[in-house]
């Protein structure tokens, strides 16, 4: 017997959950346009402008600014196999899931986390980091996450910049749930590398990982000692084809359908501004705040460093969370997120990111909640 295989149609859902968020159509009729080549003279020029456009958004002037060709864990992957070495030490600030990978990618690194913790759903404490620095003079990075998706926490990244710039040690910064739904600021914090990616607050389809550098960070790159251990993730090999100026050479083939959407998403924050999507988010989050409150729902994170795009909700007592969300999904077509690690069970996480994050979903998402719970 011959299996048929029919298309595959995706359901219609609402994405309110840690990311992938929902795609605007303008991004989904980007993407489905005719490909070309890679090296085609007009992608390069599309190459170039989504650099400039993602300089926009990290607001920063680093020429080392591009899309890494993979999802946001290997934009995480490409910060850490460039600037750490065998035998570093790297302050690594964990209060989450992602903190903790971080720490991961420092061992195989084949060098030395500090670690320094922080209860799961609080803030990274400086004090502690300054700390850490003290005692460790020796430290050449300090890495932490900006928006920890896995709590709805953002730490202080320009405070943790300061200190980092006061021990002389450069920062690796996970900004991958912050670009686009707060503040971020590559120049004006001094970060030295920072890492993002596309299904967050961006709003575009998953599979790419815009990163940026410093000029002290490309200095490093080129002057290691060791070379990259991953070739594919190597910056000095990147730089050939993403590269300024000069004459493009192959690398990879780019994912070409994804950089028009990557554009076309990148095109919408800019036409926006950041100022007034930052200020969306914001406003959003108010609205979904005081609606769960309406129905009986505080929220798990001090409002002092909530983030507006993740929004941890208490599961109340004698209630079963993973039905609820599996009731939302089947009758309402509405995805929303389970606690992760020390969270599960005891949170719903609740994505207000980019094209999402608006009052349609919010009073969507507050309707359905009410009424499953009911
Ligand atoms: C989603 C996320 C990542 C990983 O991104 P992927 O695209 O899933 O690889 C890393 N850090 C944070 C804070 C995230 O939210």
């Amino acid at each position: 017997m011959m299996t048929e295989y029919r298309p595959f149609v995706p359901p219609e859902r609402t994405l309110m959950g840690p990311g992938p968020s929902d795609v605007s159509p303008q991004v989904l009729n980007a993407m489905c346009r005719s490909t070309v080549g890679h090296l085609d003279p007009e992608f390069i020029k599309l190459m170039d402008d989504t650099k400039r456009l993602l300089q926009y958004a990290f607001q920063t002037a680093n020429p080392l600014t591009m899309p890494i060709s993979a999802p946001g864990s290997a934009g995480m992957e490409a910060c850490f196999v460039n600037l750490v070495e065998p035998g570093d030490k790297v302050i690594v600030c964990i209060n989450g899931v992602f903190g903790q990978r971080m720490a991961e990618n420092v061992v195989r690194c084949q060098a030395t986390p500090i670690l320094v913790e922080d209860p799961w759903g609080t803030q990274t404490d400086p004090d502690k980091v300054e700390q850490a620095l003290k005692a460790h003079p020796d430290a050449k990075i300090l890495a932490f996450v900006h928006a920890e998706t896995s709590t709805g926490v953002r730490n202080d990244a320009k405070a943790l910049c300061a200190l980092a710039r006061q021990y002389h040690c450069l920062t690796i910064m996970d900004a991958v749930t912050s670009l686009g739904g707060i503040e971020v600021d590559i120049d004006g914090w001094q970060v030295d590398a920072a890492y993002s990616g596309s299904q967050k607050c961006l709003s575009c389809v998953p599979g790419l990982s815009p990163v940026t550098f410093s000029q002290r960070a490309v200095e490093l790159i080129q002057n290691r000692k060791t070379p990259v251990q991953s070739w594919f993730l190597d910056m000095n090999l990147i730089v050939g084809y993403w590269g300024q100026g000069g004459k493009r050479a192959y690398h990879h083939t780019a994912p070409v359908n994804s950089i028009y959407a990557l554009y076309e998403s990148l095109r919408i924050l800019h036409a926006e501004g950041l100022a007034a999507s930052w200020q969306r988010h914001h406003r959003c989050h108010q609205k979904l705040v005081n609606g769960l409150a309406a129905i009986g729902l505080d929220m798990a994170v001090d409002e002092h460093y909530r983030l507006p795009q993740l929004n941890s909700v208490l599961v109340p007592e004698n209630i079963n969370e993973a039905e609820i969300r599996q009731r939302l999904l089947n009758e309402f077509n509405l995805e929303i997120g389970a606690g992760l690690g020390k969270l599960a069970g005891r949170v719903w996480r609740i994505g207000l990111m980019g094209y999402g994050c608006s009052d349609k979903n919010v009073d969507y998402c507050l309707s359905s909640l009410s009424t499953v719970m009911n």
